[in-house]
């Protein structure tokens, strides 16, 4: 808006509505005065308020003024809070005061309720922190602060998982991580962090190791585990990482049938039949104890008849046919599933041809030669695991190498047969193949041999998904080794019962648990690693025999407590065996193995929650990422459930994986990575790149459904700035209008006008959902509410009605007093709704607050962590459900009027929207008698007119043609609850107050002042002015 259309000089325009009666003849001086906070300012408001608030902003805005006569009676906003944050520098001055005061501190020592713990977890390994760092941890501050605002315990507890050999370095990556936690404006116990490599936790972890073996849950065996021979160790589910691009060399190879077990059945096939299997893994045929087939599934012998050249040398590309199909020699028989022969022929290129079905059940106990070592193997059941979706049917047992060959062997009693050493290379075993790589040279050296024995039917590479070694990136393998497994099955049913009781959020991680928790091995807990616990554990040098009882455990529990697990390197066997066993010292050898970290960390809630004061066990709540539903959340569940019976925790939060704007994962090379703390200070180029301060980073923490993966980037970020700059507006606007606000100033709740009223009512639904939502941990839809509330209720309507009462109502005036009321329970209210996710803003707003505001104890609240969650104001639910629909019909004529007016003001008829006057008619009897009502309320509050922003509104009796026809700006809202109300808008009645810009016709009536309308004379408090002089 420009001078000329604020000073407008009114144009002769006449308009022919007959009900007006004459045009404002004059200019009118603006008032001016200080700059005002406008929080949001949509444009229609912006462009219907203006009037006192338009003329001081420009004056702001330097245009030449001259000074208004009533400018020192008009009652702008005043703050020292600014509009712009300045977050860079303000948030860490803020962070100090919360330090330097002890705030935390002070609040958990107020607090005499119920504790509340939220676990923190160690499952991010260290390094530079990114965005899912930030989401993790700004969700549980948002938890924590909310939680202490809510008459409970804030126990937020400091997470250090170490992986590194090396304790000095892993502790200060611990440090440099906790810096930038405490910059994210996370609250939480920093000075007692709990380290997994203390004495003290590496003892409980022994204790918890201790109280499984005394249950029986802990043993000892040979059995495949996940293996990694670059790390030389064996590795848990959660410890690998699935590459899918992993290319294996498949085989198709066909095993010599030497014996049948129904001779009646394929007799006439002998001696020329085979069993084809399948394998991704060839080095492993060496360590092959049978063949399974499915009882369930038909199976076929064919006949190899003519190669279909077109289908054998198409996808030519590195498929290569074995001797045995390509030699002229007589081709064998082959035993294949039904189901699969049509896609076999297509693949191996050959004609099958099928002349004989049975079931698979008739194949139990035929005989075969092993392709390797020559001697005979039987055919066993398998089972549901062999399938027709790929391969042949049949499946290569090699129980030294599989989990479900493994099961079958046990079944069966084959020979578990792992031929290969730490480093992923045969062993003698392996015979002719010792020495060699199983992941490379080997597993060639296998392939050519069992072409060269024609037993190779094809050879091709093949794509899938393959387990990797989480820290070395390089594939591992499954091995038989003698292992340290805690036994699952033990308390299988016990943790099923507890995932049962606890809370998940969101609902559907329960049926995740479950299936994991249902269907897990037993969890392989040793380790092949120099640092970590160490499990204790002695073997009889000659036996092997492992000693492991109640005293050992508990006598090396002692030592690691005082000195750290570091003792059992560097100490003697005979300082570490208790007295009783001492002098058979020499008979045993320690153990070398370490547990599982997954262990370690899994055993956190009773080194943490159990030993420290003021703890729970079990916690409130664990929250960390949906991948821990294998990792964390279920390695603490195994060993509380193993020991205590019972889960952990009480709920678990899990939340998803950080993508950039498009929904991809970011990674260096795409330079789609956000850097959190680059989103709060800014980057080189603070153009490209501004700092937004933790704050507006928390706001996109509290914005987002964390239950599933979620998005960030520079234009999400850019539109969490620019919500956070509304909500700080929102914030000013009620600090500056509270600035001469006294406690004690307050109109009692019964005085108050309908729509002030009405303004607390929503504002404790708002509250009351808030907290509904906090409690739910849906913070999304505190973010949607906040947003709502701000922009629509307030900004748009409340705020920008008030402006004519705070401004012009008159400093000591009911009208003015009672909108502070109304203002001061906003800004009490919001504050601490806004605390737990921007608690910058939120102190900011406290720091500037321009009153005292007095606790229950008596005391004066200096920081907004002071305060507790508001108490539920029944009386502010109390207004009429009549009152509050009608009051929402209002607001939405209010909406129609706008546009109407908004059509008037580019037709040039009006300039502001106090220029017009709004005519209303309705049939309905009720909403006429309602409309009067309000139109003639005399509380300068409640009127329509100031409602609509207008400077007079008239409800007609009657509508006719003429006045229809007399008004170009009309238009019709229809309503159920209303009937159909007509609006008409033309200018306003009577002349322009100086002070207030209404139209009223009582302005020129006061002689002492001439320029002002009744309501202005009445409260601008001056001396009067003799009406002589005034005269002259
Ligand atoms: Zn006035």
């Amino acid at each position: 808006m420009d001078a000329a259309s604020c000073c407008r000089v009114f144009s002769t325009q006449r308009c022919r509505f007959p009900l007006r009666r004459l045009a404002a003849p004059l200019p009118r001086r603006p008032l001016c005065s200080e700059p005002t906070s406008e929080p949001f300012a949509a444009s229609t408001s912006k462009r219907r308020s203006r009037g006192p608030v338009m003329a001081a902003k420009k004056a702001a805005q330097g245009a030449k003024q001259e000074e208004g006569k009533y400018k020192h009676t008009v009652d702008l906003p005043k703050t020292s809070f600014g509009l712009r944050a300045n977050s860079i520098m303000r948030e860490p001055e803020l962070q100090k005061l919360w330090e330097e005061n002890q705030v935390l501190k002070r609040v958990s020592e107020r607090n005499t309720g119920a504790t509340f713990v939220l676990h923190d977890g160690p499952p991010y390994a260290n390094g530079d922190l990114h965005m899912g760092h930030a989401l993790n941890k700004i969700l549980k501050d948002i938890i924590n602060r909310y939680k202490s605002m809510d008459k409970e315990t804030l126990n937020a507890l400091t997470p250090i998982k170490l992986r590194q050999k090396a304790a000095k370095f892993a502790k200060a990556t611990v440090t440099t991580q906790m810096n930038s936690f405490k910059r994210f404006g996370v609250w939480a116990d920093w000075d007692n962090p709990y380290l997994t490599l203390s004495p003290e936790y590496e003892a409980s972890q022994l204790e918890v190791f201790g109280q499984m073996v005394m249950k029986g849950y802990i043993y000892r065996g040979r059995k495949p585990v996940h293996w990694s021979p670059s790390s030389r160790t064996a590795l848990a589910e959660a410890e690998l990482e699935y590459s899918e691009n992993h290319i294996s060399k498949s085989i198709y190879a066909a095993f010599k049938v030497t014996n049948l077990s129904n001779p009646a059945l394929l007799e006439e096939f002998l001696p020329n039949l085979c069993l084809a299997i399948w394998t991704t893994t060839p080095w492993t045929i060496p360590a092959n104890a049978a063949v399974a087939v499915n009882p369930e599934l038909t199976y076929a012998v064919v006949e190899l008849q003519s190669v279909l050249q077109s289908e054998s040398k198409s996808g030519g590309n590195q498929r290569k046919l074995g001797n045995m199909l390509s030699s002229e020699s007589r081709k064998p028989f082959i035993i294949v599933a039904a189901d699969l022969v049509s896609a076999l022929e297509s693949k191996w290129g050959m004609k099958l041809v099928i002349q004989k079905s049975f079931p698979g059940s008739a194949l139990e106990h035929c005989r075969y030669i092993h392709p390797v070592n020559g001697n005979e193997c039987s055919v066993v059941l398998g089972g549901d695991y062999i399938t027709t979706e790929s391969g042949t049917g049949l499946v290569h047992t090699a129980p030294g190498h599989g989990q479900e060959d493994y099961l079958t062997g046990l079944k069966y009693g084959l020979p578990i047969v792992s031929p290969v050493d730490d480093e992923g290379n045969f062993t003698a075993e392996a015979g002719q193949f010792s020495g060699l790589s199983v992941l490379g040279t080997g597993n060639a050296a296998v392939v050519k041999y069992l072409d060269e024995q024609c037993n190779l039917i094809l050879e091709e590479p093949y794509k899938h998904k393959y387990p990797y070694d989480w820290r070395s990136k390089e594939p591992t393998i499954f091995r038989a080794t003698e292992q340290w497994f805690a036994s699952v099955d033990g308390f299988r049913n016990a943790a099923m019962d507890a995932i049962r009781r606890v809370s998940w959020f969101p609902s559907q991680a329960e049926n995740r648990i479950v299936a994991m928790t249902s269907s897990r091995s037993d969890w392989c807990i040793s380790r092949q690693r120099t640092w970590g616990v160490p499990i204790p554990v002695f073997y009889h040098v000659d036996s092997q025999e492992p000693l492991i009882t109640e005293e050992t455990i508990e006598h090396i529990k002692g030592i690691v407590s005082k000195k750290g697990s570091d003792a059992w390197w560097y100490m003697t066997i005979e300082d570490l065996l208790p007295e009783k066993y001492r002098d058979k010292a020499s008979e045993y050898r320690k153990g070398t193995d370490t547990m599982d970290v997954w262990f370690d960390s899994g055993s956190s809630w009773a080194a943490v929650l159990a030993k420290r004061d003021g703890l729970n066990f079990p916690a409130d709540v664990y929250l960390e990422g949906s991948d821990q539903h294998r990792g964390w959340f279920q390695s603490s569940l195994l060993t509380s459930i193993a020991t205590t019976g019972k889960a952990p925790y009480s709920s678990v939060i899990t939340h998803g994986f950080v993508l950039d704007e498009k929904g991809f994962k970011m990674s260096k090379s795409l330079g789609n990575v956000v850097d959190p703390e680059k989103v709060i200070v800014g980057g080189k180029n603070s153009k490209e790149e501004p700092g937004y301060g933790a704050d507006v980073l928390r706001l996109w923490v509290s914005s987002v459904d964390y239950t599933g993966d979620v998005l960030v980037g520079p234009q999400i970020l850019r539109q969490m700035s620019e919500m956070y700059r509304k909500l700080r507006g929102t914030m000013r606007f009620l600090l500056s209008n509270l600035h001469d606000w006294k406690p004690e100033n307050s109109i009692p709740y019964s005085d108050l006008p309908k729509i002030d009223k009405y303004a607390l009512f929503q504002l404790e639904n708002v509250v009351t959902s808030m907290k509904d939502s906090y409690e739910n941990y849906q913070f999304y839809k505190i973010y949607q509410i906040l947003q709502r509330f701000a922009i629509v209720d307030l900004s748009n309507f409340y705020f920008d009605v008030a402006k004519d009462r705070l401004y012009v109502g008159g400093r000591v005036s009911f009208t003015r007093k009672s909108c502070q009321t109304v203002l001061s329970a906003h800004l009490l209210y919001l504050v601490r709704a806004i605390a737990p996710i921007m608690p910058h803003l939120a102190e900011d707003v406290w720091q500037n607050l321009p009153f005292q505001h007095i606790l229950d104890d008596g005391s004066v609240a200096e920081y907004v962590f002071n305060l507790k969650w508001p108490v539920r104001n029944e009386e502010w639910l109390s207004v009429p459900k009549d009152d509050v629909d009608f009051l929402g019909v209002i607001l939405e004529l209010r909406s129609e009027v706008n546009k109407i007016l908004e059509s008037a003001r580019t037709g040039k008829l009006i300039g502001s929207s106090l220029d017009a006057k709004v005519y209303l008619h309705a049939e309905n009897v009720n909403t006429v008698s309602k409309l009067k009502e309000l139109a003639s309320a005399n509380n300068d509050a409640d009127a329509l007119h100031r409602l609509f922003i207008t400077s007079q509104v008239e409800i007609l009796p009657s509508l006719s043609e003429e006045t229809k026809s007399g008004v170009s700006n009309a238009g019709t809202f229809s309503d159920e609850r209303t009937g159909n109300i007509w609006i008409g808008v033309t200018r306003a009645d009577g002349e322009k107050c100086e002070r207030c810009w209404n139209y009223t016709r009582d302005v020129g009536s006061f002689l002492d002042h001439p320029t002002l309308c009744a309501r202005c004379h009445g409260v601008i408090d001056l001396p009067p002015v003799p009406a002589a002089a005034a005269v002259s």
